[in-house]
């Protein structure tokens, strides 16, 4: 097949830019997919096709793309404070305001922090982890436990939490103090005969077993997207954080939720560690916080960390850590919006009525032959290629498949994204029943040409 010419803008971009996860070689020669407008649950690209975006762009724009409210909030902020900071006891009632809104929706927050990026949020909280560790006279309990296919950022700490290992192949990550326990996927982890249940409390021994081998006084903190994002959409199986939890109070290990996707609605409650049911020391916030119209992030910390950490810097004599952007009163004013946005519409409501249908309609898929497993919660889902239905086997070379995929599906006008062999699904919190037909609808034939 003859490819066209790139355009001019393509070009452009290709002698330009270095993109975030792409291969270059291909970029050259395919040329990017330049968006110029979106509106609602759509994107338009250069010569104005119009795409329905089933990723709220990168898993941020909650509340799609044309929100009036938010626009008009942000135009507003930058004439009346476009920049300020908080460093050395400054403020502004935008950082106020979402931090008071924060506090009031996450069970236990006592203290925000704010970064701009979900990574700088991550790392954020293993400084604070460490600070609050040497705070209570437990210096050497240091390291930190992820998990193989945990996505929490691309800075030398996050990117050495993540368990991807194209996020470590020559950057020379993960650094020590990182340990990674295993991804908690009963489709391609439990044994056979074993239940979700059994499956889980074998995770918790496997974790159990680790911090023992590596000394509990040397291990401080557990960190967990309740549902697993970018590593492919992975829901835990049945009582899994339960076990967890236990296991990481017996060894007074900090529990750290990363609810960079999941926070504010998207799996039916405010956040995710809500849904499957823990209670976490601190929380990362990111993307929906200001439905992506912004960047913003925000650490919320229990009061326990927030009083040693507070107590330590005063006898310090500064608390030496912070962003020259964090804080931002664009990011604080339009998060802040977003929040009352997200409470006055009740999204997370919406997304307990809508999420069945839109369940429903990814698990009906699962009979096709190409799909392995269709698997989700809330209003987040993703089909598994495979080449068969055990959770055995994979595609070789991974990622050619799905990358297929993604390219018939907007062919067909819907962008989703593929994460491997991993068809991911975050659509706006807003679509509704019609948003859904149209998502789906070209999902069967995307698969038949990609067979
Ligand atoms: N944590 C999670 C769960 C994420 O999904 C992401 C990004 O996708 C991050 C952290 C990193 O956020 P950022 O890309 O804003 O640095």
């Amino acid at each position: 097949m003859t490819r066209p010419p790139l355009t001019n803008m393509q070009t452009r971009d290709v002698e330009a830019l270095l993109h975030p996860y792409t291969n270059p070689a291909t970029l050259r020669a395919e040329g990017p997919f330049i968006v110029s407008r979106a509106e609602g649950l759509h994107v338009f690209d250069a010569e104005g096709r119009r795409y329905l975006e089933g990723m709220s762009g990168l898993w941020c724009c909650g509340l799609g793309f044309g929100d009036a409210e938010l626009i008009e909030t942000a135009r507003e902020q930058l004439g009346r404070l476009p920049y300020y900071h908080l460093f050395a006891g400054r403020s502004h009632e935008p950082a106020i305001e979402l931090a008071e809104r924060i506090k009031e929706l996450a069970p236990g927050a006592a203290r925000v922090f704010y970064q701009s990026s979900g990574s700088e949020a991550n790392e954020t909280q293993i400084k604070l982890v460490w600070y609050f560790n040497n705070a209570r006279g437990k210096p050497q309990k240091k390291k930190i436990i992820s998990r193989a296919k945990a996505y929490h950022g691309v800075t030398i700490v996050s990117a050495s939490l993540t368990g991807l290992p194209y996020n470590h192949r020559d950057f020379d990550l993960p650094v020590d103090r990182i340990l990674h326990t295993a991804t908690p996927h009963a489709w391609r982890g439990a044994e056979p005969g074993e239940d979700e249940r059994a499956y889980a409390a074998r995770l918790a021994r496997e974790l159990d077993a680790l911090i023992e081998r590596e000394g509990p006084d040397t291990v401080a903190a557990f960190i967990a997207e309740p549902v697993m994002g970018a590593g492919g959409v992975i829901v835990p199986p049945e009582g899994y954080f339960e076990e967890i939890s236990a296991v990481l109070a017996r060894h007074d290990v900090l529990l750290i939720a990363d609810e960079v996707i999941c926070g504010f609605g998207r799996t039916g409650q405010w956040f995710g560690h809500q849904t499957l049911g823990f209670k976490p020391n601190a929380i990362s916030m990111a993307k929906q916080l200001t439905a992506g119209y912004a960047p913003l992030s925000a650490v919320a910390i229990d009061a326990e960390m927030a009083a040693a950490v507070e107590d330590n810097a005063s006898r310090i004599g500064v608390f030496g850590h912070g962003f020259t952007y964090g804080g931002h009163p664009l990011g604080c004013a339009v998060g802040a919006k977003a929040l009352e946005i997200y409470q006055r519409r009740d999204i997370p409501g919406h997304v307990r009525r809508i999420a069945p249908l839109f369940q429903a309609r990814l698990r009906a898929l699962a009979d096709h032959p190409l799909v392995g497993e269709a698997r989700g919660l809330g209003l987040l889902g993703a089909l598994e290629l495979a080449p068969d239905k055990s959770g055995r086997a994979a595609f070789e070379p991974a990622g050619k498949v799905g990358a297929r995929m993604a390219a018939e599906l907007q062919a067909r006008g819907v962008i989703l994204r593929a994460m491997g062999d991993v068809i991911g699904f975050c659509p706006p919190m807003i679509i509704d029943e019609d948003g859904i037909e149209e998502l789906f609808a070209p999902i069967p034939d995307a698969l038949d040409a990609t067979l």
